[in-house]
């Protein structure tokens, strides 16, 4: 760390400022001039108004200054309009945060000069102006930096000490010298704080942000190890039990029906024993990614049911459907063409078992289960290598 670096760190504690980290700088800046903006904005209306108040109260000569004042400001309104999230905010955007604020400071600086002098003893006039600024600057709570503060507050106050030094007796302009300079001063630090203020409510709120993230992402790993297969990348048991129920009910509701798949893959054991554990387990996930992909539509499940048997849940599907969907399953792993020596089919092959209902209130899911269940065993039974349906 060098020198410059250590005193801007003694610094930064004195001055008690979190640090904005490096990548969250632009939302930072954009956020700020998406609120000074907003206000900004507001402030605009009253001084449009103010504007049209005075022109009936001053000489037609100067009338013409307050309409080219009232043009610049709908002009800035019109153009200025924000975008519905701080992300959006443009060039033109910051062009009007840097310059709108010290032009409306102007703009209140020049009106005071040049109308209120009529309507305010002099001698008042200056202090008034200071403790009026003052006010407007604290009460529009723009977020600037120190050094823009500094800039924009000291440079009013000087011209409104210059102004006091020209047009008012010694005395009172040294009163005022002395009062524009405590507002300043005063401004600066309110400025300060309210900015301070902004960047820890900034931080703070990224914090929560990032915290939200976390937990979303928890949660969804958490759902993937409750509810998928480690494996094979495809809804577990714990998800079949939950799913069958759920779409169980919701044909009930609807009086439609529901098919239910077994599927066994045939002589895995033999596979396993004579090719290794490694072997069956890439043939799993790749018999796993083969249903999943056969499935078509969108509200069909297929889960791992346990060991070497998938369950394949079709909702709103007939038995003419299910046995059309269990045929092109088959045919996808015949595809695959998984050399099994020590399978009387020469490659591996799935039987199917697959049950349809249309259920009604007093039935259970596991009906359509154990249905399934046994027309699985016939497909066994009848050779293997084949779907067999009620
Ligand atoms: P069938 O044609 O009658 O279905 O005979 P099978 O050998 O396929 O059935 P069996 O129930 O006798 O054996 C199932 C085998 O599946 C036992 C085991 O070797 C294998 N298996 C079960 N789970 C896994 C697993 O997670 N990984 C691997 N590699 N093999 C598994
Ligand atoms: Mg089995
Ligand atoms: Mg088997």
């Amino acid at each position: 760390m060098n020198n410059y670096e250590l005193i801007k760190n003694i610094g930064r504690k004195f001055n008690c400022v979190p640090v904005v980290p490096e990548d969250a700088r632009k939302i930072f800046s954009n956020t700020i001039i998406y609120s000074n903006l907003h206000r900004i904005r507001l402030v605009t209306w009253p001084l449009i108004i103010t504007q049209l108040l005075i022109i009936p109260l001053i000489p037609k000569s100067m009338s013409y200054y307050c309409i080219i004042l009232i043009g610049v400001l709908l002009f800035f309104l019109a153009t200025s309009s924000l975008p519905v999230s701080p992300e959006g905010i443009t060039r033109r955007h910051k062009f009007y945060d840097n310059f709108m604020f010290p032009f409306i400071l102007l703009i209140y600086i020049i009106n005071t000069v040049l109308f209120m002098a009529d309507f305010i003893p002099v001698k008042f006039l200056t202090p008034v102006m200071g403790i009026i600024i003052a006010m407007f600057c604290s009460a529009t709570f723009l977020y600037i930096t120190l050094y823009k503060s500094i800039l924009i507050y000291g440079v009013t106050s000087l011209i409104l000490i210059i102004y006091g030094w020209c047009l008012l007796p010694n005395s009172i302009a040294l009163a005022n010298s002395i009062n524009m300079t405590f507002v300043t001063v005063l401004s600066i630090i309110i400025s300060r704080m309210i900015y301070v203020m902004r960047i820890q409510f900034f931080l703070k709120q990224r914090k929560i942000e990032q915290q939200k993230k976390d937990l979303i992402t928890a949660n969804k790993m958490l759902y993937n190890l409750s509810y998928m297969d480690a494996l094979t990348n495809i809804p577990n048991r714990r998800y079949f039990d939950k799913a069958l129920n759920r779409e169980w009910n919701r044909a009930v509701r609807d009086k439609k029906e529901l098919a239910l798949l077994m599927i066994d893959i045939d002589y895995f054991k033999n596979y396993n024993d004579n090719f290794g554990h490694l072997a069956g387990d890439n043939c799993l996930k790749k018999i796993a990614k083969t249903l999943e992909n056969t499935l078509k539509r969108p509200g069909d499940i297929v889960t791992r049911y346990g060991g070497e048997e998938f369950a394949a849940i079709l909702p709103d599907t007939n038995l003419i459907g299910a046995r059309h969907v269990a045929d092109s399953l088959c045919n996808a792993i015949r595809n695959l063409n998984i050399i099994h020596p020590y399978s009387s089919y020469n490659q591996l092959t799935l039987s199917i078992g697959l049950a349809c209902r249309r259920p009604n209130n007093g039935e259970l899911p596991k009906s359509l289960i154990t249905a399934a269940d046994d027309a699985l065993y016939q497909a066994k039974h009848a050779g293997r290598n084949r779907f067999v349906g009620e």
